[in-house]
C-alpha cells in the first residue's frame, strides 16, 4: 500500500476518533448545560465519525475490493449518508444557536429524512458505470466537502451574532475552529478537483486529515471555556441584580441605609488616614405625608423620584445619597475643609427640593428640613453620625423646617430620646399599650357627674404611664394621631355608651381632637359610623378641639365642624383663653360648650383679671346659650367661686381626678361615694 493511502486512512481513522470525542463532549454539555443547539451538533459529529469511520474502511479496502465491490458500495453509501447528516445537524445547530431556540421535532426529522436520501442518491448515481472515477470522486467527496465548507462558514457567521452569549475567548475560539474547518474543506476541495493535483499533493492532501482532527479539537475545547464562561457570566449577573435588590431602594434606585453606612465606614476610613472632615447631612421633606394623602401614593412616588433624582444631581460624584425610608434621604459629603461647607451644600440642597415639581399636570411645592453632622466634630461612627444629623433635623423642624441646622450635643440628648419615643409610639397602638382614663365633669345644678372626659394615656413597657403632654405633639408630628385618636373615639364612646345603658342616661362622652383629625376629610363620616356602631346618640358625644385650633382652623375643618353639628354631635371649645382670640370670633363656630382655661382658673378668685376673664366667659355663655365648663378646679376658694358665678359644669382635681374606667365606675354607681366628694361649696348649691 503506497505511504499516502495509509497517510489517508490514518487520518481519516484519527478524524472519527476525533469526532467521536467531540461528540462526546458536546453530548456531556448538553445534559449538564442543555442548549438545544448542542443536541444537534452531539448527532453531527456522531455522523462525522461514521462517516470518517466508513469512508478510512473504504479506502482500506480498496487495495483488495474492486470499486463496485457490494462491500464498498455499502460503506461508500454509509458514508454518503452520514456526510450529509452531518451537514444537515450542524446547519440545524447553528440555526438554534443564531435564534436561540429549537425548531420543533416534527420539521428536524423531516429534513433529516431528506438529506439521508440526498446522500443516498448521490451515492448511488453513476454507481453502475465504475470507469467513470472522476465523476464518482465529484459526486461523493467534492460536493459534500463544498457542502460542509459552507455549512462551517454559516456556523462562523452565527456565533459571531449569537444572542446571549457573552464575548469570550471561548466563544472567539469556537468561530475560529469553524472558520478553520470551512476553511480546511475549500482549501481541500480546491486541490482536490483536479485528478493530476490531486495525485502530485496525493500525501500533502493525505496529511490534512490531522488538521480537522486538531480543528476538532479546538472546537470542542472552545465550547467547554464558553459554556463555562457563560455559566459564570450568568452568575455574576444574578450577583449584581442580588446587590442591587439588596443594597438599593427599589422606588429611586439610590443606595439603602446599608449600603449607605457601608460607604459611610469607608469614607470615616479615609477621613481618619487622610485627616479630613466629612459630612453627613439628614433630609426630611415638610408636609410629605399631606402630599401622599391628598394626592395618592402614586403622586407620592413620584415626588420622591424626583427628589431623589434631583439629589444626586446636585452632590458631587464622590459624594453618596440614600434614601433612609419614607420621605427620609441622606446625603454623604467627601472631603468638607469647613463646617461652612456643608452648611453651603444644605443650601443647595434646599433650594433644589424647593423648585416647583409637576407631578401629574399639579405643580408641588415641597421644602425640606436638614440637619448635619460632622465627623470628627459631632461624631466618629458612621452610626452616630446619622444619628446625630437626624437630631439635628429635629431641631430643623421644630425650628420652623425649610432650613438647616448643625447638630448640637444639649439638643442630641432630648432629639434622641424623643426619637425613640417616636418609633414606639407607631407601635403603641398595635401592642395595646393605649389607655383611657376618665376625668369626670359635674354639673353644679344636680351636683351629679353628666359627662366624662376621656384623657389618653400610653402604657409605656418601660417608662411606665406617659402623659399626653409628652407624646400627644409626637403623634401629632408623625401622623400617628389620626389612627390613635380614632381608637380614643370609640373606646371612649362604646364605654359610656355602656354606662348609660346600665342606668347613667345623663352621661355624655367628651373626647378631644386633635388638628390632625380635624382636617381629616373623612372625619364625619368616620364619627358616624362610631356612633352607629356603639350606639351612642350624637347629642351624647362632645368633641373637644383647642381654641387655637379652632382659630386656625378654615375650611375643611370648618365645614367638618360645621358637618358634625348638623349630625347632632356637640363640640366645645377647650383650653379657652389660651388662643389669643376675642371672644366674639367664636361666634362664628356651632358650639355648645366653652372650657375655661386651667390657668385662668388658677388665677381665681386671687386675681383680679383671672377672675374678670372668667367671669366674663361665663357670661357671655350665658347670652349666647352656651354650657360654661370650669376645669382645673384645685381648690374649695375656686369652687366657691365658679358657685358663685353660676358656671355650669366643674372638671378638677378637687373633684375627681381622671380615673381608670373602673374606678371612674365605681363613682358613678355609688352616688353616695361621689356625693362624698364633693365640697361643701358645691354640695349647697347641689
Ligand atoms: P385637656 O383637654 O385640657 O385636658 C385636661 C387636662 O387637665 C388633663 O391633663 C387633666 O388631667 C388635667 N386636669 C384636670 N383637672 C386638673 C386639675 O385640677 N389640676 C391640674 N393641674 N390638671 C388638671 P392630661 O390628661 O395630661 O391631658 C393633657 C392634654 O392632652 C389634654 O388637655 C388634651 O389637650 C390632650 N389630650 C388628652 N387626651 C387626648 C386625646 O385622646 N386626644 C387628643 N387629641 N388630645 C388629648
Ligand atoms: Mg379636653
Ligand atoms: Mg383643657
Amino acid at each position: 500500500m503506497a505511504v499516502p493511502v495509509v497517510f489517508t486512512i490514518v487520518g481519516l481513522f484519527a478524524q472519527s476518533g476525533a469526532a467521536v470525542v467531540t461528540a462526546f463532549v458536546f453530548g456531556g454539555l448538553q445534559r449538564r448545560y442543555w442548549r438545544p443547539f448542542l443536541q444537534h451538533w452531539t448527532w453531527s459529529w456522531s455522523a462525522l465519525a461514521v462517516h470518517a469511520g466508513a469512508g478510512a474502511s473504504a479506502v482500506a479496502l480498496a487495495a483488495w475490493y474492486p470499486i463496485d465491490a457490494p462491500v464498498r458500495f455499502a460503506l461508500a453509501l454509509v458514508a454518503g449518508i452520514a456526510g450529509y447528516l452531518q451537514i444537515a445537524w450542524l446547519l440545524l445547530g447553528t440555526a438554534e444557536l443564531s435564534r436561540g431556540r429549537s425548531f420543533p421535532e416534527r420539521w428536524t426529522s423531516r429534513l433529516v429524512a431528506v438529506v439521508a436520501l440526498l446522500g443516498a442518491v448521490l451515492v448511488i448515481a453513476y454507481s453502475w458505470d465504475p470507469s467513470r472515477t472522476e465523476l464518482l470522486f465529484v459526486l461523493r467527496v467534492s460536493v459534500r466537502r463544498f457542502a460542509v465548507g459552507i455549512a462551517f462558514v454559516a456556523g462562523g457567521l452565527a456565533i459571531r451574532r449569537a444572542p446571549l452569549i457573552a464575548r469570550g475567548v471561548g466563544r472567539r475560539v469556537v468561530m475560529a475552529a469553524f472558520f478553520g474547518l470551512a476553511a480546511q474543506q475549500l482549501h481541500f476541495l480546491l486541490l482536490s478537483t483536479t485528478p493530476q493535483l490531486r495525485r502530485q499533493l496525493s500525501f500533502y492532501l493525505a496529511s490534512l486529515g490531522l488538521v480537522d482532527v486538531v480543528l476538532y479539537f479546538a472546537l470542542a475545547i472552545g465550547l467547554v471555556i464558553w459554556l463555562l464562561e457563560e455559566e459564570r457570566q450568568a452568575a455574576m449577573d444574578a450577583a449584581q441584580k442580588i446587590e442591587q435588590i439588596a443594597y438599593h431602594d427599589s422606588l429611586t434606585g439610590l443606595p439603602n441605609r446599608q449600603l449607605f453606612l457601608n460607604q459611610l465606614g469607608m469614607a470615616l476610613h479615609h477621613a481618619r488616614r487622610g485627616n479630613h472632615m466629612i459630612a453627613v447631612l439628614f433630609l426630611d421633606l415638610d408636609r410629605f405625608k399631606v402630599v401622599n394623602d391628598s394626592l395618592g401614593h402614586a403622586a407620592g412616588d413620584a415626588l420622591l423620584q424626583t427628589i431623589a433624582e434631583r439629589l444626586t444631581h446636585t452632590i458631587r460624584a464622590e459624594d453618596s445619597v440614600t434614601r433612609l425610608g419614607g420621605d427620609e434621604f441622606a446625603v454623604l459629603a467627601m472631603e468638607v475643609h469647613a463646617p461652612a461647607d456643608a452648611a453651603l451644600l444644605a443650601e443647595r440642597i434646599i433650594a433644589a427640593v424647593k423648585r416647583p415639581i409637576v407631578v401629574d399636570g399639579q405643580e408641588l411645592f415641597v421644602t425640606t428640613s436638614l440637619g448635619i453632622s460632622l465627623y470628627p466634630l459631632d461624631a466618629d461612627t458612621p452610626e452616630d453620625l446619622l444619628k446625630t444629623a437626624d437630631a439635628a433635623m429635629y431641631k430643623a423642624k421644630a425650628q420652623g423646617r425649610d432650613i438647616a441646622e448643625r447638630y448640637q450635643p444639649e439638643v442630641g440628648v432630648a432629639a434622641l430620646e424623643q426619637l425613640g419615643l417616636e418609633s414606639n409610639l407607631q407601635r403603641a397602638l398595635e401592642h395595646d399599650q393605649l389607655v383611657l382614663h376618665y376625668q369626670p365633669i359635674v354639673s353644679s345644678a344636680s351636683g351629679l357627674i353628666t359627662g366624662v372626659e376621656a384623657l389618653l394615656r400610653w402604657n409605656h413597657p418601660k417608662r411606665g404611664l406617659i402623659m399626653p403632654a409628652e407624646f400627644i405633639p409626637l403623634a401629632e408630628a408623625t401622623g400617628a394621631i389620626v389612627p390613635m385618636g380614632s381608637w380614643v373615639l370609640r373606646t371612649a364612646c362604646e364605654q359610656v355608651q355602656e354606662w348609660r345603658s346600665r342606668g347613667q342616661t345623663q352621661l355624655r362622652a367628651a373626647v378631644n381632637l386633635s388638628v390632625r383629625q380635624l382636617q381629616h376629610g373623612d372625619l364625619c363620616s368616620h364619627v358616624e359610623h362610631i356612633l352607629a356602631e356603639t350606639g351612642l346618640p350624637a347629642e351624647f358625644l362632645e368633641l373637644e378641639i383647642t381654641e387655637s385650633i379652632a382659630m386656625r382652623s378654615h375650611g375643611r375643618a370648618v365645614d367638618n365642624l360645621r358637618a358634625l353639628k348638623g349630625m347632632g354631635v356637640r363640640v366645645s371649645i377647650d383650653d379657652l383663653g389660651t388662643g389669643y382670640s376675642s371672644l366674639s370670633a367664636l361666634r362664628l363656630f356651632p358650639i355648645d360648650s366653652l372650657k375655661i382655661d386651667r390657668s385662668f382658673v388658677q388665677g381665681v378668685p386671687g386675681s383680679t383679671d383671672d377672675s374678670a376673664i372668667a367671669a366674663a366667659v361665663i357670661t357671655l355663655g350665658l347670652t349666647l346659650g352656651v354650657n360654661v365648663i370650669a376645669e382645673g378646679i384645685e381648690r374649695p376658694e375656686q369652687l366657691a367661686f365658679f358657685v358663685e358665678q353660676r358656671c355650669a359644669e366643674w372638671q378638677g382635681y378637687l373633684l375627681v381626678r381622671p380615673v381608670t374606667a373602673q374606678a371612674c365606675e365605681e363613682l358613678l354607681f355609688c352616688p353616695a361615694g361621689m356625693a362624698a366628694r364633693l365640697p361643701s361649696a358645691s354640695r349647697a348649691v347641689a
